[in-house]
């Protein structure tokens, strides 16, 4: 074992302190990872507050982990020392299960080990994620990130990158077909990025006017002020697709308004109880309501590759992980541009 400097939120009411925590030497089938840099994604905060009611304490966030390979197990064949790899929101599955052989890990029927908070197979008690000097994992959940891109601006598309990637590709998003992605945040900006480059007609829909320009450069044809009825109005029943990144729950029915005939709005964001949903939005137009979990090791690969064909990166605000509270109080404000990403390098001026 091997003990590594970290970060942890104690309790739900405390902020994230400097922390220290073991990692398992490398079995057979895994690969042992120096992290440079993790991003820093909305989960990251609900888990640490405790928001979705199952966090484990101290917790450990960080799901959008970039690092060099340190040493590789005998059957970790697929990796060597000194090459640059990606760890999104798994870390092990069980591989037996129809979801896990449709490539589909994130829908285990035997429950997936995400990366943090979750139950950890080989050391008991549960598993930290990347705000932490190293990890190992199993290689069936390693990722190779194309050497083309800016690799700290890659961190982020492990989990808001696929996140998007998978319902876009899901729902056969195509050229040409009018797409709305709602919250312009960490999630939204990759998810603008992604369907623009799809050939999507992208209307980035946000409550944020301030916003407007950023969601053009971004790659938005249009921006839609949710809050701005007269603007909604004038979109009613005109979207192929709705990609939802809302934080919390909510109303959802101004925007289910906004879809065309059997077109489908898919939640990634608010994984908690909405509000309240009339049945005649969705009954009148044969609309449909969805959600969407990450993606698989498979498609999250593709994500990977599409976008180093694509120069495709994140928008990243660097931080060093000694401002991460301040980060959080920033994203809950909604106030990043768009993803912050941690320089790992910063955990070694803690003593
Ligand atoms: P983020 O960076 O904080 O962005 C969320 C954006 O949503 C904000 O920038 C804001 O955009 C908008 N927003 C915030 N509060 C709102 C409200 N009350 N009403 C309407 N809009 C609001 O968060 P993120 O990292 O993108 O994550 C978004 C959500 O997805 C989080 O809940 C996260 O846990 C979840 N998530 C889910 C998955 C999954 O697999 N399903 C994976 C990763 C994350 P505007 O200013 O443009 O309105
Ligand atoms: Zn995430």
């Amino acid at each position: 074992m091997s003990n590594v400097k970290a970060y942890a939120a104690k309790s739900a009411t405390r902020d994230l302190e400097p922390f220290e925590l073991d990692r398992r030497e490398p079995t057979a089938e895994d690969v042992e990872i120096e992290i440079l840099y993790c991003g820093v994604c909305h989960s990251d905060i609900h888990t640490v507050k405790n928001d979705w009611k199952n966090a484990k304490y101290p917790s450990v966030p960080g799901h959008e982990i970039i690092g060099r390979v340190t040493k590789t197990g005998e059957n970790a064949t697929n990796f060597k020392e000194g090459q640059l790899v990606g760890v999104g929101c798994m870390v092990d599955s069980c591989q037996t299960c129809s979801a896990c052989k449709d490539n589909l890990e994130q829908y285990c029927e035997n429950g997936a080990t995400f990366t943090y908070n979750s139950e950890d197979k080989h050391l008991g008690g549960h598993t930290f994620g990347g705000y932490s000097e190293k990890v190992v994992v199993d290689k069936k959940f390693v990722l190779n990130i194309p050497e083309n891109l800016d690799v700290k601006a890659v961190a982020p598309l492990l989990c808001a990158g696929i996140t998007t990637w998978s319902p876009l590709q899901q729902w056969n998003v195509k050229k040409g077909d009018k797409v709305g992605v709602i919250g312009l945040g960490g999630l939204g900006h990759m998810g603008v990025k992604l369907a623009n480059a799809m050939g999507a007609h992208v209307v980035m829909i946000t409550t944020s006017a301030s916003k407007t320009e950023d969601a053009k450069d971004l790659g938005a044809h249009e921006v839609l002020i949710s809050k701005d009825q007269k603007q909604m109005a004038q979109h009613q029943n005109s979207f192929d697709f709705l990609l939802n990144t809302i934080p919390v729950g909510h109303d959802v029915n101004p925007y289910i308004s906004l879809l065309k005939r059997d077109a489908t709005m898919v939640l990634v964001g608010a994984i908690e109880p909405l509000d309240p949903i009339h049945g005649g939005g969705l009954v009148g137009g044969r609309k449909r309501l969805a959600g969407s979990l990450i993606g698989g090791i498979k498609e999250t690969q593709e994500m990977l590759d599409f976008c180093g064909e694509h120069n495709i990166v994140s928008d990243v605000e660097m931080i060093d992980i000694q401002n991460i509270n301040n980060a959080y109080d920033r994203m809950i404000k909604s106030d990043v541009k768009y993803r912050f990403v941690i320089d790992m390098k910063s955990l070694k001026n803690n003593q």
